[in-house]
């Protein structure tokens, strides 16, 4: 195993490694400093977790600190384009605890927040810029931004850039850039979308492949057959049988996660949702509550919650799976995070089970099926959900006298209130 001191890093930036307790290079970390510290044009597949930021953050802010060259005034040496506000932000945070007491200036620029505070900060000239493609062309186009004196471009996402339409702005943005410069390409997998678009702007790339599509193993997997009507009780039962003290909920859309939202709060549960049509702020707000666990639910979207860095995250939950099954691998993602465990429960209906084998064909694994705890699996629960799922309000009635549920679901289904109010309190004792 390599370790920081042999990689040819400045002597601040090991400091600030050492401060910030990274001991030992994650692999990619290993493979991807040398090559950039060469200035080599680069391929690499890594997923958000695998310390891919800190890859070529290092050897990047080591150049600079070597050439030691003042940027000229509104323009950016290193320009890191990501898909998200919230990866760009997370991103401007790492720079920051990796550059510090160094001379090294940076900024993120992205939508919903001030533009002329954005403006001011890339006046005198930035060492790192991060943005989001939007807003990094909406400053251009002001002339408050110039790219030609950006000697490295980073695509940190480039997957889901794509995924979200970001095509043609990256086209657009790339055409701002002098030719001769170092590019960066970071993605989640390989896919015929990626080779094309790097074979467009990159020459030869060295390609760097990092267990593209094996979730991290330190994930434990589980999912449970759950028809959708049950769902909220299962994440209720999930949360407060485990005395959960943080968890992080997915749903595939908007208007699920503010619904589940809405209902854990209707339960007396401390819960955010964050997702695209969230504003900036509040959806800082509740990432920051979060982290600092003074929230201990956040339900998002893939969007939202796509390079989310929250350390030591204990368990996620898949309210629903994702469409995508490289969905699926940054969601579970978020925890087993820098050699931490962690543990992905996904709620599996009956509309969902061929979403769930197409994950598993991209894991190239099974994902452990379990029984839920207290629901009889042996009666036919999947005719139970096909009689329910459109209906959920008759659904609750049926489930009072439904023979296909156990003893312990029904009686938590009709006496849904007492049981609840246990389970508040119970809650509220723990003072989340
Ligand atoms: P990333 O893949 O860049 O999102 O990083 C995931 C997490 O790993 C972040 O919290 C980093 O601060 C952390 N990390 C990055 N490199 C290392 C390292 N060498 N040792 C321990 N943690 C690291």
């Amino acid at each position: 195993m390599s370790s920081f001191q042999t990689l040819n890093l400045d002597s601040q930036i090991l400091t600030n490694v050492a401060t910030v307790g990274y001991k030992n290079p994650t692999p990619i970390q290993s493979k991807v400093i040398p090559s950039v510290l060469l200035g080599k044009d680069l391929l690499a597949t890594a997923q958000t977790g695998t310390g891919k930021t800190a890859s070529y953050l290092l050897p990047l802010a080591t150049q600079l600190l070597k050439h030691n060259k003042l940027p000229k005034k509104q323009t950016a040496s290193v320009l890191i384009l990501t898909p998200t506000r919230e990866l760009a932000a997370q991103v401007l945070e790492h720079i920051d605890m990796l550059t510090q007491d160094t001379a090294l200036k940076a900024t993120a620029i992205f939508g919903g927040v001030s533009i002329n505070v954005q403006k001011e900060k890339i006046q005198s000239g930035i060492h790192f810029l991060v943005a989001t493609p939007g807003r990094l062309l909406d400053l251009v186009q002001q002339r408050a931004i110039l790219l030609d004196e950006t000697s490295v471009l980073v695509l940190d996402e480039a997957d889901r850039m794509l995924d979200m339409g970001f095509i043609h702005d990256i086209h657009r943005i790339l055409k701002l850039l002098p030719q001769k410069r170092q590019t960066l390409l970071f993605s989640a997998t390989f896919s015929a979308d990626i080779r094309t678009l790097a074979q467009s702007f990159m020459q030869s790339p060295l390609c760097i492949e990092l267990n593209s599509n094996k979730a991290t193993h330190l994930v434990r997997q589980t999912w449970y057959r759950m028809p959708e009507v049950l769902k909220r009780e299962a994440v209720r039962d999930l949360i407060v049988d485990n005395q959960w003290q943080q968890v992080l909920i997915f749903t595939r859309t908007k208007t699920t996660s503010d619904r589940l939202a809405k209902q854990l709060k209707e339960d007396g549960f401390k819960v955010l949702a964050i997702h695209g049509d969230k504003t900036q702020a509040q959806r800082i707000k509740a990432l920051e509550a979060f982290k600092n666990h003074e929230l201990p639910i956040l339900v998002a979207t893939d969007v939202a919650a796509r390079g989310l860095d929250i350390e030591q995250l204990p368990q996620i939950i898949n309210f629903e799976l994702p469409q995508q099954a490289e969905d699926y691998v940054h969601r579970i993602g978020r925890t087993g995070r820098a050699g931490f465990s962690g543990e992905a429960f996904s709620l599996v209906s009956e509309g969902e089970l061929q979403y769930l084998q197409d994950i598993e064909k991209f894991l190239k694994k099974k994902i452990t099926l379990s029984d839920f705890p207290g629901f009889n699996y042996n009666q036919e629960v999947s005719k139970c959900e096909e009689d329910n799922t459109k209906k959920p309000n008759r659904a609750k009635k049926d489930f009072k006298n439904h023979k296909k549920f156990s003893q312990r679901t029904q009686s938590r289904f009709s006496t849904s209130k007492m049981n609840f109010s246990r389970k508040k309190n119970q809650f509220r004792s723990q003072e989340y």
